[in-house]
C-alpha cells in the first residue's frame, strides 16, 4: 500500500509509469457525539482507501483533506469547516495537478454525507474528470448496515463501529456505553428543512445506537465499503 506523502520523487517517477489511480479521502472536522473523535469521517476514508489500496495494484493513497463543508454541528464545539467555494476549489486544482502528474483518475472517497458537501463533491468531480463514491446512493446504500439505510447514522452504531475497528483508542467506551438510542430520520429532517443537529432532535450530537457498535462490524463494514471502492475503480478507471 503506498501512501503518497511517504515516497520519494524517483519512486513516483517509476510509478507513474504504469500511470496509477489517486484514492483520496475526504472528511470532516464535526462533533461525533460526546465519545467519538472529530475526525471520524475522515478516517473512515483513510481506512477504506488503504484497504482497497492493498486490493488494487495500482492505487496511490493521497493526503486526507480533512475539512469539509460542515454547517449541522455548528452549536457543538469541534465544526471547523469550509465553504462550498474553497471545497470545489480544492478538488478542481488537486485534480489538474494530478492530471498533470501523470496519474490516471482521480478517485474521491468521502464519509462526510452533509448534503452541501455532497452536492459539491459530486458537481466538482464531474467538472474535473474525477470519480465519487457516492455512498448515499440507493445501489451502494443497499448494501451498507440497517442503520446506515435508516439515515439514523451519525455518530451512532454504524460510525462508532467503524472507528473502533480503526482507532479504538479513540473512543471514549464509557461514554460511548451510557448512550441511549436516538432514533433520528436525517434524511426526513433535512427535507423538512432542519439544518442543524438540535433541531433535528440530536442533542448531544449523535443519533442512532453507539451504545451497540463493536470492532467486528467495524470491520465487516470496512469491507464493504473497501468493495465499493474497489469496485468502482475497476469499473471506472
Ligand atoms: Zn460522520
Amino acid at each position: 500500500m503506498i501512501r503518497l506523502a511517504d515516497i520519494t520523487s524517483a519512486r513516483l517517477e517509476e510509478l507513474r509509469e504504469r500511470r496509477p489511480v489517486a484514492l483520496w479521502p475526504v472528511g470532516a472536522i464535526e462533533p461525533h457525539g460526546p465519545h467519538a473523535p472529530l475526525g471520524t469521517d475522515t478516517l473512515i476514508s483513510v481506512g477504506m482507501c488503504e484497504r482497497a489500496a492493498e486490493r488494487l495494484d495500482d492505487a496511490v493513497v493521497l493526503p486526507p483533506l480533512p475539512f469539509g463543508v460542515t454547517r449541522y454541528g455548528a452549536a457543538f464545539a469541534g465544526a471547523v469547516g469550509i465553504s462550498e467555494a474553497t471545497l470545489r476549489a480544492i478538488v478542481l486544482d488537486v485534480a489538474a495537478s494530478l492530471d498533470a502528474q501523470g496519474f490516471r483518475r482521480l478517485v474521491i472517497v468521502n464519509n462526510h454525507l452533509e448534503p452541501e458537501q455532497v452536492a459539491t463533491l459530486r458537481a466538482a468531480a464531474q467538472e474535473a474528470g474525477a470519480l465519487y463514491l457516492d455512498l448515499v446512493r440507493r445501489r451502494n446504500a443497499e448494501r451498507l448496515t440497517d442503520e446506515f439505510r435508516r439515515g439514523s447514522c451519525h455518530a451512532g452504531r454504524y460510525e462508532t463501529s467503524l472507528v473502533l475497528a480503526a482507532a479504538p483508542q479513540l473512543v471514549d467506551g464509557d461514554a460511548m456505553a451510557r448512550l441511549p438510542a436516538v432514533e433520528v430520520d436525517m434524511p426526513a429532517a433535512i427535507a423538512a428543512g432542519r439544518t442543524d443537529f438540535r433541531a433535528m432532535g440530536m442533542e448531544r450530537a449523535y443519533c442512532g445506537a453507539p451504545a451497540e457498535a463493536t470492532a467486528d462490524e467495524g470491520r465487516t463494514t470496512f469491507e464493504t465499503l473497501t468493495d465499493l471502492l474497489v469496485e468502482l475503480v475497476r469499473e471506472g478507471t
